[in-house]
């Protein structure tokens, strides 16, 4: 076969790569193109015959480009989105173009010592037990997914019930307490895992969506329990306060895991730290690296005080696999995948890029750049529904219709893209700030913006 000629499509996505990257701080934040107009450029039926690489490339660039979103851009503030820093960017294109099956050691060695020493990295960086286990999971949504399934295994085999050849069926029940702040990722983890959302035991949040520690004790005296403490509040950025349900957790022998999306980061920074107390005495913990650390998507990282329990839970054995028998590290005893993409690469080459203090200056920026966008936002009239603690902020922008008017205005306009929501049962713009990038020329246009939004939502139909 004659070799395939690999710089003409890989050199027209770089080309167009390093354009489209170079542009971001340029170019409107959101999509030009409508829905229809996406279709005709990308419908059509399957071609018959094939077609060279580098015009199926160039092809996809001109038709999906008017779609794209430009969420790697200093300026957009929607959900909880990070850019890619260049490095962890640079080391996604080698995972494709290496394209290790990253489930055992004897497929793609480096491919695992990279995840080791990640990890070693990551548990010293957020401060956590360093003889913890960790597994690379596609984001948020399964990292709680895998660490309730490592949960609800183990409570019940320290109460005789087994989980791997009984399943639930008849199990004694397990409660998951939860913080009515939760994020729904824990509820539908709760769906697949076979555990129903019936399970789920709210406990009370105060006003900026923290876990009331009194509601606690009480929900806790109704025994066996896994409980769900957050750090970072998707809307506001409140953490819990984690010292005090450990306390609670150990004196009642719950599992106590901790959904650290973007939050678990803060720990990275000397002086946010104190914010996360207590954090290290959890049983398990969820966090993002496609979030706050600036990993291209998709990068979550599950992690567990209990890693015998890990393994047992997520472990795989087979005749044909070759499993690492000299303490080397097969990813498979780690995440629910089988066969699945390197991505410890991308993880490594973000934190070494940055460094630890790179990644704690990350956080700093992130937090002092959210409160310039509070003061900024107050000092021209609008309302702030939340302490800024962390990296968001909640704006209101006069009553709930003015304030989705002026989002709408706000998402067409094209400085900046950011997301609505609704807290305390008032409508309210989110705004996180988790983009590498970011600086306060970043939050000054944007700033402009939405005054500039506001002024036209006023009174009229929000055209
Ligand atoms: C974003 C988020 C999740 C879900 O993470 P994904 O990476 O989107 O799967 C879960 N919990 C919290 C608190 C989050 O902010």
């Amino acid at each position: 076969m004659e070799r395939p000629d690999w710089k003409g499509p890989l050199g027209a996505a770089f080309d167009h790569a390093t354009t489209y990257l170079g542009g971001l701080p340029d170019r409107p934040v959101r999509p030009s193109a409508s829905l229809e107009e996406l279709r005709a450029a990308l419908g059509g039926p399957l071609p018959a015959g094939p077609l060279p690489p580098e015009r199926v490339v160039a092809e996809l660039i001109a038709a999906a480009e008017p779609g794209i979103m430009a969420s790697s851009s200093g300026r957009f503030f929607g959900f909880v989105v990070g850019g890619a820093t260049p490095a962890a960017l640079a080391a996604d294109w080698l995972t494709s173009a290496w394209d290790q099956n990253a489930g055992l050691y004897v497929l793609g060695p480096a491919a695992s010592v990279v995840e080791e020493t990640a990890a070693t990295w990551l548990l010293d960086v957020l401060g956590l037990p360093a003889r913890a286990s960790v597994g690379y999971v596609t984001g948020g949504q399964m990292a709680n997914f895998t660490a309730l399934a490592i949960a609800v295994r183990e409570v019940l085999r320290r109460d005789g019930w087994d989980v791997d050849a009984d399943g639930l069926w008849g199990a004694p029940r397990v409660r998951v307490i939860v913080g009515q702040g939760r994020h729904g990722t824990i509820d539908r983890a709760l769906r697949h895992l076979g555990m129903g959302t019936n399970c789920v035991v709210p406990v009370a949040m105060d006003a900026q969506g923290r876990m009331v520690p009194e509601a606690l004790a009480e929900a806790l005296e109704g025994g066996r329990a896994i409980v769900c403490a957050q750090a970072g509040n998707v809307n506001t950025g409140a953490i819990d306060p984690l010292g005090a349900i450990a306390d609670l957790c150990a004196a009642a022998g719950a599992w106590l895991h901790v959904d650290g999306a973007f939050g678990l980061w803060a720990a990275a920074s000397p002086r946010m730290r104190p914010l996360l107390a207590g954090v290290e005495r959890a049983d398990s913990w969820s966090t993002d690296a496609h979030k706050w650390l600036n990993v291209p998507y998709d990068s979550g990282l599950v992690i567990c005080a209990h890693p015998a329990a890990h393994r047992a839970a997520m472990g795989v054995r087979a005749s044909y696999l070759q499993h690492a028998e000299g303490g080397e590290r097969d990813q498979v005893d780690y995440n629910p995948e089988h066969s699945r993409r390197a991505r410890g690469f991308a993880v490594y080459a973000a934190m070494r890029q940055l460094g630890r203090d790179g990644i704690a200056a990350l956080v700093d920026r992130s937090c002092e750049l959210a409160r310039r966008f509070a003061r900024r936002l107050s000092a021209g009239g609008a309302e702030i529904l939340n302490e800024v603690v962390l990296n968001q902020v909640l704006v209101r922008l006069g009553s709930d219709d003015e304030t989705r008017r002026a989002l709408l205005a706000l998402q067409g306009e094209g400085t900046t893209w950011m997301s609505g929501t609704t807290w305390n049962g008032s409508a309210a713009i989110r705004i996180s700030v988790s983009n590498w990038s970011t600086d306060e020329d970043d939050v000054d246009r944007t700033v402009a913006a939405i005054e500039a939004c506001r002024s036209r939502g006023v009174g009229n139909d929000g055209g």
